[in-house]
C-alpha cells in the first residue's frame, strides 16, 4: 500500500494504524511537526483494511475486520460516518461554581464526563501533561473516577493523540460499560468508525474545532523560544474563561512562563497568534469536512460566540450545546440537573461561530509562512503580517477589541 488517503486530507486520526493486521503503520510528523501514517513495505501485505478504514478516504467504506484489531475480535466499519444537523442549541454554564470557572467555557463537557462516570462509566479526552515518563505530552486517557477528572479540563491548543487509547475504548464499549469520547470532530468521525452500528453504551461529543498546531511544533516552541525544557513541565493551560492566556507550570507548581490575555494586538505570544491566526494547524483542517453545521457526533460542544446581550449569562465564558442524535437530546436533558440551560436559535449559534459555517481559509500569508517558516522559523510571522498588527493597533487604539475564537 503505497498511500492510505490524500496527504491534504489526512486528518492524523491513526485509525489506519490501529486496524492494520501486521502493525506496520507508525505516526511519523511531517510538515509543522504534524502526524502522518508511515508504512513499513517490507511487512505491509497490501490489504487494504487501512484504507477501507480511513475517514479520509475517497475509497473507504467496505466492512473491514482485521489485524492487531482482530487478535481480540474483529474490528468493523461501516460504509461512512453518520451525520446530522441538529434542530436545536443550548447556552449553557455549570451551577457549581468551581466547575464552571476551571472549565474552558461554560463546563459541559466536564459536567458530561461526571454524568457518565456517576452512571458507572468511563470517559475518554484530552490531557495535557507528563505522560509518565518523564516527557510532556497531549494525548487521550481514560478516567474513571472523579478523582481524576480535572486531568481533562481545559482547552488544549495542541493536537491531541487518540492512538493510544482506542483498543481500551473499543473494548469498554464492547464490555457493555457507559463510554463518552470527547474529542475533535474528525477523531469523533473515527471513533464513529469503529462502530458503526452505533451502541446505545457509546457517547460521542465532539468540540467546535478550528484546527490544531502539532505537538512537536508545540514542543519545539518551548525550548528554542522559551528556553524551557519540556521535562520540566507538568502543565500548560491556554484559556482563563473567555480570556486567551497561555501559562506554563512546572513540576513545583511555579509558572514558568505567561503572557498578557491576547487582546486582538497579536503581540503577546507567538505560538497563541499563529494558532489564532490559523498558520500552523494540520493540512486538511482548511478543508476540514467536519467545518459546518453537519455534526458527526451525538452531541457538539463549543464556546457560544454570539450569544444574545439579553440573556444573562455568567463572565467566565458560555458553552453551546448541540444536541445532534436522540442519545445526545436525552443526555442534553440530564445534564439540566447540574447546569443552567438556556435554549436558543440554532441560527444564532451558527453565525456566532465561523467553524460552524467553514473551514479556516488557507490565505496566501498561510502559505507563504509554510514555505518560509523551514528557512527562518516560526518568527518569520511577524514580517508577514506586519500591516496587519499595525492596523490592529490603530484599531486597539480607538477602543480596542478583546480575542476571540474568531
Ligand atoms: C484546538 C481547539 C480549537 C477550538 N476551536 C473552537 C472554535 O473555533 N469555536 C468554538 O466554539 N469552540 C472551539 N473550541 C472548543 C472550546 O475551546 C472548548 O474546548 C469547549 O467549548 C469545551 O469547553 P468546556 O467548558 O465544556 O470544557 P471543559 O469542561 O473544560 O473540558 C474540556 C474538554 O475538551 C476536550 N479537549 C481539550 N483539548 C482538546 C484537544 N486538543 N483535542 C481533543 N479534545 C480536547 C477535553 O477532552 C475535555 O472533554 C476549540 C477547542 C480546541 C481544543
Ligand atoms: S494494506 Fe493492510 S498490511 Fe498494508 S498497511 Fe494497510 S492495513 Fe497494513
Ligand atoms: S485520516 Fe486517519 S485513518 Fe486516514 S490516513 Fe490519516 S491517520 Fe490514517
Ligand atoms: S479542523 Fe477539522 S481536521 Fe482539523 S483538527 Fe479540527 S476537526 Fe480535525
Amino acid at each position: 500500500m503505497k498511500s492510505i488517503c490524500p496527504h491534504n486530507d489526512c486528518t492524523g486520526c491513526a485509525l489506519c494504524a490501529f486496524v492494520c493486521p501486521k502493525a506496520c503503520i507508525a505516526m511519523r510528523p511531517g510538515a509543522l511537526g504534524h502526524l502522518y501514517p508511515h508504512i513499513d513495505a517490507s511487512v505491509c501485505i497490501d490489504c487494504g483494511a487501512c484504507v477501507r478504514a480511513c475517514p479520509s478516504a475517497a475509497s473507504a467504506g467496505s466492512a473491514v475486520s482485521s489485524g492487531s484489531a482482530a487478535s481480540s475480535g474483529s474490528a468493523v466499519f461501516s460504509p461512512s460516518v453518520q451525520s446530522a444537523v441538529p434542530r436545536t442549541a443550548f447556552a449553557a454554564w455549570a451551577n457549581d461554581n468551581a466547575e464552571y470557572l476551571s472549565s474552558a467555557s461554560g463546563g459541559a463537557a466536564s459536567v458530561l464526563s461526571r454524568l457518565v462516570l456517576s452512571d458507572g462509566g468511563v470517559v475518554y479526552g484530552s490531557t495535557a501533561g507528563s505522560d509518565g515518563t518523564g516527557s510532556f505530552s497531549v494525548r487521550h486517557i481514560r478516567v474513571d473516577s472523579e478523582d481524576d477528572l480535572w486531568r481533562l479540563k481545559g482547552s488544549k491548543y495542541i493536537h491531541s493523540s487518540i492512538a493510544g487509547i482506542l483498543f481500551q475504548l473499543r473494548d469498554d464499549v464492547r464490555c457493555g460499560k457507559p463510554v463518552l469520547f470527547t474529542g475533535m470532530p474528525c477523531q469523533a468521525a473515527a471513533v464513529r468508525r469503529i462502530f458503526p452500528d452505533e451502541p446505545e453504551n457509546l457517547m460521542i461529543a465532539d468540540l467546535v474545532c478550528h484546527g490544531v498546531p502539532s505537538e512537536s511544533f508545540f514542543l519545539e516552541y518551548l525550548r528554542k523560544n522559551l528556553k524551557i525544557s519540556p521535562s520540566s513541565v507538568s502543565s500548560v493551560t491556554f484559556r482563563d474563561g473567555d480570556e486567551f492566556r497561555m501559562t506554563v507550570k512546572g513540576q513545583d507548581g511555579k509558572v514558568l512562563y505567561t503572557h498578557k490575555p491576547l487582546s486582538g494586538l497579536r503581540t503577546e505570544d507567538l505560538y497563541y497568534n499563529l494558532f489564532m491566526d490559523g498558520f500552523t494547524y494540520r493540512d486538511s483542517c482548511y478543508r476540514c469536512p467536519y467545518a459546518g453545521m453537519r455534526r458527526v457526533s451525538d452531541m457538539t460542544i463549543g464556546d457560544f460566540w454570539g450569544l444574545d446581550k439579553g440573556v444573562a449569562a455568567p463572565g467566565h465564558g458560555v458553552s453551546l450545546i448541540l444536541p445532534v442524535t436522540d442519545k445526545g437530546k436525552r443526555m442534553a436533558g440530564r445534564l439540566a440537573c447540574m447546569m443552567t440551560l438556556v435554549p436558543r436559535p440554532v441560527g444564532e449559534a451558527e453565525a456566532g461561530n465561523d467553524q460552524l459555517r467553514s473551514p479556516r481559509h488557507r490565505s496566501i500569508r498561510i502559505r507563504l509562512f509554510r514555505s518560509l517558516e523551514k528557512i527562518f522559523g516560526p518568527s518569520v510571522y511577524y514580517p508577514l503580517v506586519f500591516d496587519r498588527m499595525l492596523r490592529r493597533r490603530l484599531k486597539h487604539n480607538k477602543g480596542g477589541h478583546k480575542e476571540g475564537h474568531q
